[in-house]
């Protein structure tokens, strides 16, 4: 499990509310008392499956993310 970017706004929060785990999204916000990720990770990351999540959320979505993740994290190429 390795994440290679930042977390960002995807689950219908305005703070970062999505990490992407081997190429897909969990919801931070679902977790047990324990805070385990209780999401199944079936939504594909707009950075390590740029495609699958273009075909399935489109790209006015997709630029969404990179932009928020290009102003909140310079350091973040
Ligand atoms: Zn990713």
């Amino acid at each position: 499990m390795r994440t290679k970017h930042p977390d960002f706004p995807f689950f219908g929060s305005k703070y970062p509310d999505a990490r992407c785990i081997d190429g897909h999204l969990y919801d931070l916000d679902d977790i047990d008392e324990e805070g385990h990720l209780l999401d199944i990770g079936i939504t594909p990351c707009p950075f390590c499956n740029k495609e699958k999540f273009i075909d399935w959320y489109g790209s006015d979505k997709y630029n969404q993310v990179v932009d928020y993740v290009k102003e909140h994290y310079p350091d973040f190429n």
